[in-house]
């Protein structure tokens, strides 16, 4: 049938999902054809978006992605958010499958009292702020206290920690955005806490291999536990940053300020572990802890979105219900990434489960079960686009804002200056 000859595929979001799933499904059937939207002008996803600048060698994927799109059987259109341009219905009709790829663009929040207090902010806009998120550069975090607590121990938890400390020459050569270089040098953040539920045990660093498991966890007993030596006190006491842990802390309260108009520190529940294995819970001792500070740094997790109406959303867990990435009962309606399995693991573990989709998907198509009979892709949206003024950003316009971009960092001997406002970008393309 033709939908076996040239099934056309669709993909929403770049990032890691989208492009391993498109990879996949480019790879494994000769004659597919993807085309993946994207809501920025930009592709890439979190890898652009959230990946720490002084982790330069994570972004290497990009290169990957790159040879994806450049494949004739791919095509990239940013510049168009799905659920606002154009519906997952008309895409459902336009294409034989929709993959839904779109991440996890919300943040959880705390739900204590003081939340809402200027001076607290969510470890996702603080990181789309210094990764150039154009709707994160009005955030203008106030680095004017010497005490900044992050509320959270994941990865996330720590890069934030890292850029806060590390001495603003050490970023002037990665990609982090001028503004937030320039924000960072007037610092005045000395200590960091990042406070946690739980203990050492349970932290949510990716070091899942035992060895080095049991390494990081020595490490932080000795730390945590130890009094440090005379020299290592000194030590302390004249080191200009330092960071710290706190384990058994669940946060009450963000505590006003005298005037009440800013955060001025946090309220503590001290806790306890209770249970065993897959069962440990948290609980409360009944005993409290306030911990001063100028700055709060929400970092317990990032959340999906629901994309459209027409798409089954579970929005306790956060995620499109699905089996292995077939989205439950809309057939032609997989996902894949942290929109599927929610927003846990790193590049590698999107990257297999992104495949299984794309397998899953493939599956179907030669079982028959897609619709048969030729779809129109990418034609019917450009139309649909086009009369609702979206002019959609193209693979190669991309890589004229990279190219861009990367000129911009020479002088300053940056491997890019990113742009940071979309117009800016629409209006370099001639849009
Ligand atoms: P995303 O990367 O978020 O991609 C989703 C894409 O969909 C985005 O481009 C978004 O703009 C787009 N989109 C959203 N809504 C729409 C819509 N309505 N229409 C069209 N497009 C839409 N992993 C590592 O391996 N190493 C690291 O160092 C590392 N650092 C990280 C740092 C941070 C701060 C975070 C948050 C994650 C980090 N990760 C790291 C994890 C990694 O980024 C994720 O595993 C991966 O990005 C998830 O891929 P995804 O494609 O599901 O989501």
């Amino acid at each position: 049938s033709t939908q076996e000859k040239t099934p056309q595929i669709c993909v929403v979001g770049s990032g890691p999902a989208g492009f391993y799933t498109a990879q996949h499904l480019l790879k494994q059937h000769p004659q597919a054809h993807v085309d993946i939207y994207e809501k920025q002008p930009v592709p890439f996803g979190l890898v652009r978006f959230g990946v720490a600048p002084d982790h330069p060698e994570v972004k290497n994927v990009i290169n990957t992605f790159t040879q994806t799109a450049h494949s004739g059987r791919c095509a990239f259109w940013g510049n168009v958010e799905v659920g606002r341009d154009v519906t997952v219905p008309e895409l459902r009709e336009a294409y034989h499958a929709v993959v839904l790829s779109y991440g996890a663009e919300d943040h959880r929040a705390l739900e204590i009292p003081g939340e809402e207090l200027p001076g607290v902010c969510s470890a996702r806009a603080f990181v789309g702020w210094y990764n150039g998120l154009p709707e994160n550069q009005e955030l203008e975090p106030d680095l004017s206290c010497d005490t900044a607590v992050i509320l959270g121990q994941g990865n996330v938890a720590l890069d934030v920690a890292r850029i806060l400390l590390t001495p603003p020459e050490h970023l002037e050569r990665t990609d982090i955005t001028k503004a937030a270089l320039g924000v960072l040098r007037q610092s005045r953040v000395k200590t960091v806490w990042l406070v946690g539920r739980r203990g050492p045990l349970q932290v949510a660093f990716t070091i899942k291999v035992p060895r080095p498991r049991k390494r990081l966890t020595e490490l932080l007993l000795r730390t945590a536990t130890e009094k440090p030596g005379l020299e290592e006190a000194a030590r302390q006491a004249s080191a200009s940053r330092a960071w710290g842990l706190r384990f058994f802390r669940s946060p009450q309260q963000v505590l006003p300020s005298p005037d009440g108009r800013r955060a001025a520190g946090v309220r503590l529940a001290v806790t306890r572990l209770e249970g065993v294995d897959e069962a440990t819970r948290a609980v409360p001792t009944g005993d409290m802890e306030d911990l001063p500070c100028g700055l709060v740094l929400s970092s317990i997790g990032y959340k999906s979105r629901p994309v459209d109406p027409s798409v089954p959303f579970d929005s306790k867990l956060g995620v499109i219900p699905n089996v292995e990435g077939r989205v439950m009962d809309v057939p032609g309606l997989y996902c894949s990434g942290w929109v599927k399995r929610g927003p846990t693991g790193v590049i590698a573990t999107t990257m297999t489960d992104s495949f299984l989709t794309g397998q899953m998907l493939l599956q179907d198509l030669k079982a028959g079960l897609l619709p048969s009979g030729p779809r129109p892709g990418y034609a019917a949206i450009q139309a649909l686009l086009s009369s609702r003024g979206v002019r959609p950003v193209s693979f190669s316009e991309w890589e004229k804002l990279d190219a861009e971009e990367v000129a911009r960092g020479q002088g300053t001997g940056k491997p890019r200056e990113k742009l940071v406002d979309p117009q800016e970008m629409l209006r370099l393309l001639g849009h």
